[in-house]
């Protein structure tokens, strides 16, 4: 398998690694968004959240909430979780992984940016969002 997270966990590919629990790795990406953008990564390959096992899952949200308050504590106001699942949400690299981008009161950085889709059909989106739900994962 030629991913690039796992080569970074193998230590065969270099990476600026920034924390490491039993299950967890977090280093910095190719290209920042913010200052101090990192990732947190499963060791363990899953392709995204939908064959992550929790417990997996657990220990990455777990770390990311860590390693969130921890720069909080140290002079970041915020941060901004993002995640992509699936080639249609944009994910690039198929190794599950959240982005932490700290954030400061004038970083003047937008990272939540203004969609254009429409709206028009709300109602009936969010009936079929409310029935998936509630129907589990039957199809
Ligand atoms: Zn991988």
């Amino acid at each position: 398998m030629n991913c690039p997270f796992c080569s970074i966990v193998e230590g065969e590919e270099d990476a600026v690694i920034l924390d490491e629990t039993e299950d967890t790795i977090a280093f910095a990406p190719l290209d920042s968004v913010s200052e101090g953008h990192l990732l947190v990564v499963p060791k363990a390959h899953y392709e995204h959240l939908f064959d992550v096992p929790e417990p997996i899952l657990h220990a990455v949200t777990e770390r990311a909430r860590t390693i969130a308050e921890r720069l909080r504590a140290h002079g970041f106001d915020g941060v901004n979780l993002l995640h992509a699942s699936g080639e249609a949400a944009q994910q690039s690299v198929p190794h599950f992984h959240l982005h932490i981008a700290p954030r400061r009161h004038d970083d003047e950085l937008d990272l939540w940016p203004a969609s254009t889709h429409d709206e028009s059909d709300f109602d009936r989106t969010y009936e079929t969002v409310r029935t998936a739900i509630e129907n589990g994962d039957a199809l």
